[in-house]
């Protein structure tokens, strides 16, 4: 069999949540929160269902959470986009990056990911028969930056898409005006797409703004903006997320997604769209996640950890070099099996594997689980 995704095996989450449980261990890897939702965000879902929203919704997405999402993004970014056609809701954000990659990526196209890179990426551009041309951030004292330069330096005649992601997933690192003053320059003139990976836009601290590139005409005319209700909502198991792009590339958009997955389920969006009409609790997620991270990089100031910046998303990234020598992948199951916390070596953001001695932990947990794995984080 010739598969189409060789190099691919079961994803880093999957195994050290598997590892996590085989050994007891607090999981700190794969990024969901060890909390529930909001109770009535689960009334209304089951009032929808009660209404009867049981049979396919429109493909694009239920009309209300299409309307509501809209809104939502003006209200936020200042940017008006018709939820007839430019919103469609997707089967997570996993969905709406691979569909956006598919409709856009033509066999031989370039698309230039940053490294480290979340891993859906380059398996939707395998299957699209595009090129990475893969760009590494650079980590230095202050943690990790993108090289614009070398972002530019990249750029050929045959480079179709960049893809973006701010909060950045492993990293935490967010775009700035000076990061999208510079991606601007970049694309200025050119006929290159964007893709913009925003699952965490809620996830921002320190009174930092999230940068949507759809908050800049010249680059929402050429994005595909993702984001996740996942996250947003403390529903990673929901699977329901949304794509925001200009008619055109909607249109494109829509044409591999009604045949990959058709429409999302009914009653979780008619729930999220009623929801959403509600104060939206969207807004208090930088304090909530915030206190968090403070939490957590408090309780490890003392250990042998070192801390990287945590700007964003709800993920910390953290040195071993006082601890062990030991490539990435070997100390986080030994932290797994021997410390009993469980967390995601940042190489596996590589194609590569490229090693910088650093693990990434999530803090989306009640403070009873981060106090229990700070305790054993310590110790170490
Ligand atoms: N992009 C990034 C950067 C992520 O971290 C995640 C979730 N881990 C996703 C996309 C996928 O989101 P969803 O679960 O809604 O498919
Ligand atoms: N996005 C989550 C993370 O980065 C994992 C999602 C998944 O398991 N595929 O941890």
């Amino acid at each position: 069999l010739q598969t189409r995704l060789p190099a691919v095996g079961t994803t880093i989450f999957t195994r050290m949540s598997q590892l996590a449980a085989e050994h007891g261990a607090v999981n700190l890897g794969q990024g969901f929160p060890d909390f529930d939702c909001d109770p009535a965000l689960v009334e209304l879902v089951s009032e929808a269902m009660r209404a009867g929203h049981n049979q396919y919704p429109p493909m694009t997405g239920a009309a209300p959470l299409r309307l509501a999402i809209a809104a939502k993004i003006a209200s936020l970014y200042g940017h008006q986009y018709d939820a007839n056609t430019e919103i469609t809701v997707t089967a997570g954000a996993t969905e709406a990056l691979t569909t956006a990659i598919l409709c856009c990526v033509h066999p031989g196209d370039e698309v230039i990911v940053i490294e480290p890179a979340y891993d859906s990426y380059l398996p939707a551009i395998a299957l699209a028969g595009g090129v990475p041309v893969r760009v590494a951030m650079e980590l230095g004292q202050h943690g990790y930056s993108v090289p614009w330069a070398r972002i530019a330096a990249a750029v050929t005649g045959k480079t179709r898409l960049i893809v973006i992601n701010t909060p950045h997933n492993p990293t935490g690192t967010i775009l700035r005006t000076a990061d999208i003053a510079a991606l601007a320059e970049i694309v200025r003139g050119t006929d290159i797409m964007l893709l913009s990976d925003e699952v965490y836009e809620h996830m921002v601290y320190d009174g930092v703004r999230h940068e949507s590139l759809c908050r800049h005409p010249e680059l929402a005319a050429r994005s595909f903006i993702v984001s996740s209700f996942g996250k947003t909502y403390h529903v990673t198991g929901w699977k329901v997320g949304y794509v925001a792009a200009p008619a055109a590339l909607t249109a494109e958009f829509r044409k591999v997604h009604q045949y990959n997955v058709f429409s999302v389920n009914t009653p979780m969006q008619h729930g999220l769209a009623s929801h959403m009409a509600s104060p939206q609790p969207y807004l208090e997620l930088p304090a909530f996640y915030q206190r968090k991270r403070d939490l957590f990089r408090a309780g490890l100031a003392g250990s042998r950890f070192t801390l990287l910046p945590a700007d964003g998303t709800y993920f910390q990234c953290v040195r071993y070099d006082a601890i062990s020598h030991d490539k990435e992948a070997q100390f986080a199951q030994w932290l797994t099996s021997e410390i009993k916390v469980a967390a995601i070596p940042v190489s596996a953001f590589y194609a590569e594997g490229q090693e910088s001695g650093v693990v990434r932990f999530c803090f989306a947990k009640q403070d009873a689980t981060l106090e229990l794995a700070l305790a054993r984080l310590r110790a170490v």
